[in-house]
């Protein structure tokens, strides 16, 4: 299984969602079959009970899973059918871990964030990763992460220590991870300046919490310039092609072309070691 984790920096709502289905949408187009978990680490078990003026609607699955908004962009990008477990929360993974304690499943050990906890996380995540969701009912060959809220937020830490070891368990070449950050143009407008320094902060705090992505993509209201990217490259001794840059567009549906045009199926899949897999008709 391979896995590509979307994580996100500066400000929730930057696009990760967006940017995790197009990537999801762009590996399809390869032949290969995808899947997706989204982990909100909120403590509530699910989306159900927030109020929509706060949240967004609810999206509802098949299965009558009540799910955040980003499930059915996944849907709609990848044409999969996901379940209630493929959104994780703090909620389900504390209900799962209390329930195994009060049957002794612990054999008498003092119950901890790290291993219990963290474990529980990343055997929901190998589970559900395996489970068919489109009509070729393959097993999944690749499985895109992406983790709500910001790096650095209380509730995350948990899933952010599960993550870094899982990437272990999967191995070297089985595991990417895109961070998202959001490029403000000060003053907003034509001739305003694009600033990197929430982006350069966004890729030191993401590090410092252990993990280190290999590819930036920065959203902005306008496209990237040569400088931008150069600049956000250097300042955080990357390349300029793991810079993505992803600027504000009339529909989120052009997501995946702008990421094409940068070449990104070809950075993952050398990322992921990718066989150069042709495309048949049934997985399209
Ligand atoms: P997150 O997952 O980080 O919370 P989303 O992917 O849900 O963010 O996007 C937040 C909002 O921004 C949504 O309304 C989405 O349609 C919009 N959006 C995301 N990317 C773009 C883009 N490149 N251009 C215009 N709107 C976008």
């Amino acid at each position: 299984m391979k896995y590509v984790l979307v994580s996100g920096g500066v400000i929730s709502g930057v696009g990760k969602g967006i940017i995790a289905s197009s990537t999801g949408l762009l590996l399809k187009t390869t032949g290969l079959a995808v899947t997706s978990i989204k982990i909100d680490p909120y403590i509530n078990i699910d989306a159900g009970t927030m109020a929509p003026t706060e949240h967004g609607e609810v999206y509802v699955t098949d299965d009558g899973g009540e799910m955040d908004l980003d499930l059915g962009n996944y849907e709609r990008y990848l044409l999969t059918t996901l379940s209630r477990d493929h959104n994780i929360t703090t909620g389900k993974i504390y209900q799962q871990v209390i329930e195994r304690e009060r049957i002794g499943h612990y054999l008498g050990k003092t119950v901890q964030v790290v291993p219990h906890v963290t474990n529980a996380i990343q055997d929901w995540i190998e589970r559900v990763a395996r489970i068919p969701v489109d009509e070729s009912r393959a097993e999944p060959d690749v499985c895109i992460i992406e983790l709500g809220g910001t790096v650095g937020d209380i509730e995350s830490a948990p899933f952010i220590h599960a993550i870094s070891q899982l990437q272990r368990r999967a191995g070297k070449g089985n595991f990417i991870q895109i961070h998202v950050s959001y490029v403000p143009v000060i003053p907003p407008g034509p001739d305003g300046e694009q600033k990197t320094k929430p982006t350069q902060r966004a890729i030191s705090d993401v590090r410092s919490a252990g993990l280190n992505p290999d590819l930036i993509a920065c959203r902005c209201e306008q496209p990237l310039e040569d400088a931008t990217i150069q600049k956000i490259a250097n300042m955080s001794s990357m390349e300029q092609y793991q810079v993505v840059a992803v600027h504000n567009v009339t529909t989120t549906y052009h997501v995946p072309l702008l990421l094409e045009k940068q070449k990104l199926i070809h950075t993952i899949s050398n990322l992921l070691d990718l066989p150069s897999i042709p495309r048949p008709a049934d997985r399209i």
